[in-house]
């Protein structure tokens, strides 16, 4: 899956050293036979990262293998450039009347999509993808879409016409074009799961990342958690870093730093305001951690599409859930953050 394809060389190099600072891996006198072991593959158009504590180098690249394949397994199901994967052929039956039964990989993520889309009033919506395209196109062209063709786009995105069915576990697609895309939620989705191969395997003190998104199982040996920095709203405004302490729980991040078009003076992000079909045209970075990294993925991407006001509501409301916000709505940067949001020293 091309979830982030376009994030440019420079900007992993960027985002590599502020995001992926692992822990070190201090011997203590309980993990005395632990070793510390990373493990790098593109997968999703994003490089993925697993750092792990195992006994050996063959116990830890049996597990690394497996989880990896089981991102590539996810993606071949959830990808929305892959014109095969389970999601486009599901996109291809919109509007033909039918309700068609998914894998429990796809029906966990659209259940928790359709979820979390009513409790912020389809801000953060997976039928989104015809304004998606459109605005990816917008930004090959450097042109601002066609007003016939954003109506079109339009038409054919809005969660409600997306209908689930518990009983069969099927999806219904209502109207004709529709297009779903996975890109606000799956990664993060990726991560939880191959953290969850890893566990499965007796690793449990493993960190999997991509492209930002992170999962964290347990610390590593004789430390609270892993400790992580966060970014900042891009490279221009960076300060000093600032870290979290991460154990058992995902962070995201979603902002318009790497993937952005200025058309007319205005800059517009890849994530599109569903009310509109436009690309949003705030210049924020939202900071998601929570449980699970498909919640704190699927969350950064709401929060920044309600803003401050509403997304740091929807923050508290959600148990176990926390994040800053930094935008920069004229020259001042302005950060926010929410209440259970704790930083390390
Ligand atoms: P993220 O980087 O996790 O915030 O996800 C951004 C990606 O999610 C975009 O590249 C689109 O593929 C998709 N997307 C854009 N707008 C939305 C939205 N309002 N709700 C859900 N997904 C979206
Ligand atoms: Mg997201």
């Amino acid at each position: 899956m091309r979830l982030a394809r376009s994030i440019s060389l420079r900007a992993l190099l960027l985002l590599a050293p502020v995001l992926w600072l692992g822990s070190c891996a201090t011997r203590r006198p309980d993990s005395a036979l632990l070793e510390r072991f990373e493990f790098a593959q593109p997968q999703m158009g994003v490089p993925f990262h697993i750092v792990l504590y195992a006994a050996n180098s063959s116990e830890a690249e049996a597990a690394a293998r497996a989880a990896f394949a089981r991102i590539r397994q996810l993606n071949d199901a959830l990808s929305d450039y892959d014109a095969d994967s389970e999601l486009s052929r599901l996109s291809r039956t919109s509007g033909e009347g039918r309700a068609v039964p998914v894998s429990e990989d796809l029906w966990l993520i659209l259940h928790r999509s359709q979820a979390l889309a009513a409790r912020t009033g389809g801000a953060f919506d997976v039928t989104i993808g015809p304004c998606v395209s459109l605005w990816r196109k917008a930004r090959r062209e450097k042109k601002f879409p066609r007003s016939d063709l954003l109506a079109e786009a339009r038409a054919a995105s809005g969660w409600q016409k997306l209908r689930l069915h518990p009983r069969t576990r099927a999806a219904e697609l209502l109207v004709p074009n529709m297009k779903l895309d996975l890109g606000g939620i799956a990664k993060g989705y990726a991560v939880d799961e191959a953290l969850k191969v890893l566990s499965d395997r007796g690793l449990t003190r493993a960190l999997v990342s991509g492209g930002g998104d992170m999962a964290a199982g347990d610390p590593p040996p004789g430390k609270r958690g892993w400790r992580i920095a966060l970014a900042w709203l891009d490279a221009t405004n960076a300060l000093p870093p600032q870290f979290v302490l991460l154990a058992r729980s995902g962070l995201a991040t979603s902002g318009d730093a790497f993937q952005h078009v200025e058309i007319g003076g205005l800059r517009y992000s890849h994530i599109i305001d569903p009310r509109t079909g436009l690309g949003l045209t705030d210049h924020s970075l939202v900071t998601v951690i929570a449980r699970d990294c498909t919640t704190a993925d699927s969350l950064a991407t709401a929060v920044s599409v309600l803003g401050p006001d509403e997304g740091l509501k929807l923050l508290e409301a959600t148990p176990g859930a926390a994040g800053r916000i930094v935008r920069k709505p004229g020259l001042q940067m302005e950060t926010r953050t929410s209440p259970r949001f704790e930083l390390e020293d």
